[in-house]
């Protein structure tokens, strides 16, 4: 075969394999996209497992109705223009890559209401790259993101999905990870029409704890310890297991920079490091923490889902979270003298 330019319709589906693995990956990317437009509430609708419909609604800033063709096409994003934005982005999304992806696998209706505009406008798209335009829709204030029949016209994929429940589960587990990255936000998660969670926007520490309660169980907040600690531009806060709550896997961690949700080797090997001493072998600790820094020492570039990080200052950040973990389980231990870092 000669080499030839591949059509647009098809680089968005091969891309779509890099973030839209599952129903889940795309409830992630259109959590993520409304809490980059401000959303303070987050209805979620999902109809079995995801693999016939995910519609998301938000209340967030909302679209201009001659930028929604430009939203479904790739590499068009809002939220950063240059090289140095990149380098300092705090939204979640800055790829222009997910809903082009996801239109590009499934029937997709985007609707949206720009705060300045006085009425709303919808987009349809059945998997190609061409849209009609706009047409008018009654919408509020904020975006809707209606997807239906996931992977309709990539059979290969489709195959792929799993039980309803199964799906679900792994949306639930999203929609949980980012209600846990966002406490000023209130979010609505509903199965075939029925509501499986239901969180208010919370203000406080205690209706935080609350939510985190809600996810984690409130087990989890009787047995865990609630720290805030800064030093050198590093800030460390949330809550963590006493060891007394030691789980036989690491289901119950949940890290986030600067309200990112990530996995990350180095973070993991402090933590784990910091509870050597007070948990037994095989163990894991719980924990839901939040570490925030300066942007510019984070490479949120590394991955096209954007679930792992680099540090640019790998060292120091492992040994913050090291010496403040350790230091704040070894308070809880009055009488060790072993504990305190040096
Ligand atoms: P990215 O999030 O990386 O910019 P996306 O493909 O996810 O790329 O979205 C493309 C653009 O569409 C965004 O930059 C944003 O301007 C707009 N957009 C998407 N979803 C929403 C939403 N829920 N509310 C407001 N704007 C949105
Ligand atoms: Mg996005």
């Amino acid at each position: 075969m000669p080499i030839r330019q591949l059509p647009n319709h098809l680089i968005n589906q091969i891309a779509a394999g890099e973030v839209v693995e599952r129903p889940a990956s795309v409830v992630k990317e259109l959590l993520e996209n409304a809490l980059d437009a401000g959303s303070t509430r987050i209805d979620i609708d999902i109809e079995q497992g995801g693999g016939k419909r995910i519609r998301i609604r938000d209340n967030g800033s909302g679209i201009p109705q001659d930028e929604l063709a430009l939203a479904l096409s790739r590499h068009a994003t809002s939220k950063i223009a240059s090289l140095d934005d990149l380098e300092q982005v705090r939204s979640l999304g800055f790829r222009g890559e997910a809903l082009p992806s996801i239109a590009s696998v499934s029937r997709l209706i985007l609707s949206s209401r720009h705060t300045d505009a006085s009425q709303g406008w919808t987009l349809f798209g059945d998997g190609q790259e061409v849209f009609d335009a706009p047409t008018p829709v009654a919408h509020a204030t904020g975006t809707t993101v209606d997807v239906v029949d996931l992977f309709f016209n990539t059979p290969a994929r489709r195959k792929f999905l799993k039980t309803e429940k199964t799906e679900f589960g792994h949306i639930e587990d999203i929609v949980r990870r980012l209600a846990l990255s966002r406490f000023d936000v209130g979010f609505e998660l509903n199965h075939n029409q029925k509501n499986t969670l239901r969180l208010r926007s919370t203000d406080d520490r205690a209706s935080a704890e609350r939510r985190v309660a809600e996810i984690c169980g409130s087990a989890f907040v009787e047995q865990s310890l609630y720290l805030d600690y800064e030093a050198a531009g590093l800030r460390l806060w949330g809550w963590v297991g006493l060891p007394t709550f030691s789980r036989s896997q690491a289901d119950l961690q949940y890290f986030y920079v600067n309200s990112r949700n990530i996995r990350d080797k180095l973070i993991s090997h402090a933590v784990k490091q910091a509870y050597q001493d007070v948990m037994y072998h095989g163990r894991h600790p719980a924990f839901v923490l939040f570490l925030e820094l300066n942007p510019q020492l984070v490479d949120v570039n590394a991955h096209p889902t954007k679930q792992e990080v680099r540090f640019r200052e790998g060292r120091l950040v492992h040994d913050f979270l090291f010496r403040t973990l350790h230091q704040a389980l070894a308070d809880i231990r009055p009488g060790d003298e072993a504990g305190a870092p040096t």
